[in-house]
């Protein structure tokens, strides 16, 4: 049983050496009375937050940080190989919180849930159908509150939660731009996946005049993912009654001293509702979000861009990626088609 375990907690940016690919045995049958439940593991998905499990101190509440030697934790879409818990039955295709390894034996609470539609790529509940798409969703309409004729701006605009997040407003009437951190995903988010701008702002030497270029009147809504520079920029941008959906700040969890920012005085000249939230405190929207989003997919009003990077081996290389903006689109590790 293939797994990526990580060598010690880490100090800074990750590195693939970080972690280790090692081999171990596991056993396919279940104690007997148990109701756990033994999984193959699918696909697993590479997910900004792990490097804050990889710190030593927990910030999560119930979600503790890495234990070194141990194989990571994660979303993934795997098949059920034993069941000890009548709900799931051998064969049957689960979302749930898993381990990096080839097969897992895991608590049946750990199961978020059966993947009910599979006419759509099993990846998909990794991403735009699992944890990702939520966020979006659940950031955007519960926080963001968009209306018809406002302006969007989505930062981290073609990873995997920002590339939903500028469809869902673009769906609601809005006008909205992105920024993305090459001149690959500035491409896709206006010719794929309908920004009306996007920008990279790894070229732009004055973000306030960036973003003063695309929203001459203002900001509505900003769809919080990086902070640092980016929010301090957009504090100058902001329309009255704004609200700022704090979804991540993907550009501090790395620092050891985390940067600082200067314009926060204009949350109050501006009245801007400025919202943190984590999606699983929004768990029970699920249902609701697969019957908002499962039409739109299966007529093509919205798609999804998605990296799959092949096998566990890969994994490292595609988490550490993430903080440099390597992927593109949803990353995904492919670790068994069926
Ligand atoms: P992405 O697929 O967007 O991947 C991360 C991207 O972040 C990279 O591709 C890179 O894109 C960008 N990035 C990396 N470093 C920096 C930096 N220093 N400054 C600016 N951009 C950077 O990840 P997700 O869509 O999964 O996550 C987006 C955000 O949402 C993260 O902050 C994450 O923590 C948060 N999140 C929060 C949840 C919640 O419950 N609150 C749930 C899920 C995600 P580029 O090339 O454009 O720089």
């Amino acid at each position: 049983n293939k797994q990526v375990v990580l060598r010690d907690h880490v100090t800074g940016f990750p590195k693939e050496s970080d972690m280790n690919i090692v081999e171990t045995t596991i056993t396919l049958n279940l104690p007997q009375a148990s109701n756990d439940v033994l999984l193959k593991n699918l696909y697993i998905s590479c997910d900004p937050y792990m490097r804050i499990l990889m710190n030593k101190v927990d910030v999560f509440e119930g979600l503790p940080t890495y234990t070194p030697a141990s194989p990571l934790t994660g979303f993934g879409v795997a098949k059920v190989v034993e069941s000890g818990h009548p709900d799931y039955k051998k064969g049957d295709i689960v979302s749930s919180f898993t381990k990096w390894e080839e097969y897992s034996l895991v608590p049946s609470t750990q199961i978020f849930c059966k993947i009910e539609h599979i006419d759509v790529p099993l990846s998909y509940y990794t991403g735009i159908l699992g944890m990702a798409g939520l966020t979006a969703y659940v950031g955007l309409f519960e926080f963001g509150t968009p209306k018809k004729g406002e302006n969007v701006f989505v930062s981290a605009a073609s990873g995997a939660v920002g590339q939903l997040v500028g469809q869902f407003a673009k769906l609601s009437g809005c006008y909205v731009v992105g920024s993305a951190g090459s001149k690959e995903k500035v491409d896709l988010l206006k010719n794929k996946l309908g920004f009306d701008e996007a920008f990279n702002y790894k070229e732009e030497l004055d973000l306030n005049a960036a973003l003063k270029r695309y929203f001459p009147e203002g900001i509505d809504i900003y769809f919080e993912n990086v902070g640092g520079k980016t929010l301090d920029a957009v504090l100058l941008n902001l329309r009255v009654n704004a609200r700022i959906p704090v979804c991540g700040m993907i550009s501090q969890y790395n620092l050891i001293e985390p940067e600082g920012v200067t314009n926060l005085t204009n949350i109050i000249f501006k009245q801007v509702h400025m919202q943190g939230f984590l999606v699983p405190s929004y768990y029970h929207l699920y249902p609701k979000f697969l019957e908002y989003l499962l039409p739109h997919i299966r007529e093509g009003k919205v798609v999804y861009v998605e990296d799959i990077a092949e096998g566990l081996e890969n994994g490292p290389k595609a988490l550490v990626g993430l903080y440099s903006g390597r992927n593109v689109g949803k990353q995904v590790i492919a670790i068994a088609r069926e």
